[in-house]
């Protein structure tokens, strides 16, 4: 029911990472799906694959020194 209503009026978003870069997670607070922002900044549902592309994206900027404090 709750995905239904998330298919008909779309998902209510909520950004759930505070400290992070330019990768933005996010959550539906209807269904609880999480969601993240692909390469192209558009969301995109949060499976392993952007999970670990994620890890990637903030070892690459901590590593670059290019992370926010
Ligand atoms: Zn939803």
């Amino acid at each position: 029911m709750k995905a239904l209503i998330c298919k008909i009026f779309g998902h209510n978003f909520t950004k759930i990472n505070k400290s992070d870069i330019f990768v933005s997670n996010y959550k539906c607070k209807t269904c609880s799906q999480k969601f993240t922002t692909d390469g192209y900044g558009s969301i995109t549902k949060l499976t392993p694959f952007w999970e670990e592309n994620n890890l990637l994206f903030k070892k690459y900027y901590k590593e670059n020194g290019l992370q926010k404090s």
